[in-house]
């Protein structure tokens, strides 16, 4: 009874814990939306095999939180989501991104952001005619801007998830389904999704060239993939081994640190135009 009782008072403890972080991130966060200085958005370049060009980048939020220090955005996105913060999350990142692809065709950089979007975002009736409207105002095209949406978050309801989606596809946006291999999809659910590309998962990619079994299941991925006429992204590759082998497999991009890490705007304009000579 006795370590029952102390196994009690951890957990309680955990749980206490767990519950004051939250509810500071929800506090900081909230704070750091309004003034905005401790947000930014990092990008990582999609590298275009077939002709080794870039012309598409993922933007990444960061959180630098003066109180909290670097907060992962796996934690502070979560939280978001659960709190229902996202809302204002999505719509600092959509604003940032879409200054961002101004200010880099400005440098002579055409390039397609995509941007993460959360499941409530897809529900959310007012995001689509807010991103097209902010677009035009800056005078991008629909292909300056992409969404990536996580496999796991479609499953959920799929008939609504099918029809928020066409309409992104209407607008002319290219859609990713995103961490794909780590949800419970099936090929029917697959081909009744109205997106145009299908993004591995890293946890297959990233010991790519050492792993059988990934090698297997990669391969798998990019034939179903190209069999439902979707292009392919891998996420996380790390070596030259892994880029060959994804190269050899006709998978159409690759990202990962074997590339480029992700880096602030002014990097990234200066690393895509010396990339281009
Ligand atoms: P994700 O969309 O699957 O993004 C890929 C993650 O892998 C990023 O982590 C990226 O920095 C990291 N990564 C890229 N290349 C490599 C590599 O070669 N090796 C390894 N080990 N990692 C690599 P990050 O930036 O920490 O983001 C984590 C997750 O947070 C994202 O996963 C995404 O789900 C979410 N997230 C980030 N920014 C946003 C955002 O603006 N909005 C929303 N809704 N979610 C976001
Ligand atoms: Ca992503
Ligand atoms: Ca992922
Ligand atoms: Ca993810």
């Amino acid at each position: 009874a006795r370590t029952e009782s102390s196994l009690m008072v951890r957990y309680c403890a955990d749980f206490e814990a767990q519950y004051t972080r939250r509810i500071t991130i929800i506090t900081a966060l909230k704070e750091a939306l309004v003034t905005g200085s401790e947000l930014s958005l990092v990008y990582q370049p999609k590298l275009h095999m077939s002709s080794l060009s870039i012309t598409h980048v993922e933007a990444l939020l960061r959180w630098n939180s003066v109180s909290l220090g670097f907060v992962p955005p796996d934690e502070f996105i979560a939280v978001a989501e659960q709190s229902g913060l996202i809302k204002d999350v999505t719509h600092w990142v959509i604003n940032r991104a879409i200054s961002d692809v101004q200010a880099m065709k400005q440098q002579g950089v055409n390039v397609c952001v995509a941007i993460n979007l959360a499941a409530s975002d897809i529900l959310n009736d007012d995001l689509l005619p807010m991103i097209i409207d902010k677009s035009m105002q800056a005078g991008l095209t629909n292909e300056n801007l992409a969404f990536e949406i996580t496999e796991s978050d479609l499953v959920a309801d799929h008939q609504l998830a099918i029809q928020q989606l066409s309409r992104y596809r209407e607008a002319g946006y290219s859609l990713a389904i995103d961490d794909f291999g780590t949800g419970y999809s099936s090929m029917a659910y697959l081909k009744n999704l109205p997106v145009t590309d299908l993004k591995i998962d890293k946890s297959f990619v990233l010991k790519l060239a050492n792993n059988e079994s990934d090698q297997q299941i990669v391969q798998t991925i990019i034939g179903l993939a190209h069999s439902f006429g979707l292009q392919v992204i891998a996420e996380g590759v790390e070596d030259k081994a892994s880029l060959a082998l994804l190269n050899h497999w006709k998978c159409e991009y690759a990202q990962g640190y074997f590339i480029s890490r992700p880096a602030p705007l002014n990097e990234i304009i200066v690393w895509i135009q010396k990339y281009k000579d």
